[in-house]
């Protein structure tokens, strides 16, 4: 039996984008059933992430004329990685692998090919990572890339270059919905599920419409969410950098008592009023830091729903069925 196959793709305000998604999607799947390396049964989930465009009704309509494009709706805005999550969980009720991928064409729909021949190898993960950033601005690229560095000096596990296009099978999923955290970091995360995994390089492409959703704010906050949801050194840092400055304050100390006593006292309020300052404003960017990780805490004791279904195009159908 030939595995069934998901494609789950979130969309915020997308409807410019979609029909060529679409398009391009189901002829990739028609080619994939056609070759036997996927199930008739394979499809594309649509994630609809609150759109306030037609994206929902483009999915409707989709999904009307082909039984091949189905959807699920979230009750409103909750973010690229919640809606993706969202899908993954879904598409894993039906699906044997589960692809995911961008709404807009900047990953490449031919690496699909590759993935699924490294599934039949045996891997359970296949990363798609970016082989060039030719065709990101010089702002994007250079932050994008210090980034996975920055992850890297700090511990966390990551494929470099690796945004959120992935293969993984059932399984992997399955052991994925045991991951209760509510500040979600899916690339991380992959990660520390384990089992066998692989990369695959394609080159990331210009946005093929509409504009990125993902502002300097949005990009600034999920590199800040990765970093405090999976490492601990900052914490450290402080611990290391208050002991350095306390060993260097004593040493101060003992100069100065000898300065005393040579008969030299130390003159000049400017480096004491400096001084103070300086220990302020590291002790303030302390306890801020320390403050971001027990906000954390207190969101993660809450245990709130990471997303909410509104609408599930598949249950819809099953229903009917039922009826009749
Ligand atoms: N997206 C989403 N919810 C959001 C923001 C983005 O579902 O709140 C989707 C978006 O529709 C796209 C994907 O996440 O399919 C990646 O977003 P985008 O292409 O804007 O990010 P970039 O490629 O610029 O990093
Ligand atoms: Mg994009």
């Amino acid at each position: 039996m030939n595995p069934i196959l998901y494609v789950v793709v979130p969309c915020y305000n997308e409807e410019k984008v979609l029909e060529e998604t679409t398009n391009q999607l189901k002829k990739k799947l028609d080619s994939l059933i056609k070759k036997k390396i996927i199930s008739k049964e394979s499809k594309v989930l649509y994630v609809n992430d609150g759109s306030k465009d037609n994206t929902w009704k483009m999915i409707e309509e989709f999904h009307k004329k082909d039984s091949k494009i189905t959807g699920i709706s979230l009750s409103r805005n909750r973010g690229h990685q919640n809606a993706l999550l969202a899908g993954l969980m879904t598409a894993k009720k039906y699906a044997e692998i589960v692809i995911s991928m961008d709404a807009d064409l900047q990953d490449d729909i031919d690496a699909i090919d590759e993935m699924l021949e490294k599934y039949q190898e045996g891997y359970d993960i296949v990363y798609g990572a970016r082989s060039s950033r030719k065709e990101d601005s010089l702002f994007k690229k250079t932050t994008a890339e210090a980034f996975y560095k920055f992850m890297k000096i700090l511990g966390v596990d990551c494929v470099y270059n690796h945004a959120d296009y992935r293969l993984t099978t059932k399984k992997v999923l399955e052991e994925l919905e045991h991951f209760e955290e509510v500040n979600l970091f899916l690339r991380g995360m992959f990660p520390l599920i384990g089992f066998q995994s692989t990369v695959v390089y394609y080159e990331r492409k210009k946005r093929f419409a509409g504009e990125s959703k993902y502002s300097l704010g949005k990009m600034l906050n999920f590199a800040w969410d990765g970093i405090t949801s999976f490492s601990i050194k900052p914490l450290r840092m402080i611990c290391v950098l208050g002991f350095i400055i306390l060993l260097g304050s004593i040493i101060m100390m003992i100069y100065s008592i000898i300065r005393y006593f040579t008969g030299n006292t130390v003159s000049g309020w400017a480096s004491l009023a400096v001084s103070i300052w300086f220990i302020g404003g590291l002790q303030l960017t302390s306890i801020g830091i320390i403050g971001e990780y027990i906000g954390k805490v207190y969101k993660e004791t809450k245990k709130r729903p990471r997303y909410i279904i509104e609408t599930n195009l598949e249950e819809l159908k099953n229903r009917e069925f039922t009826k009749k």
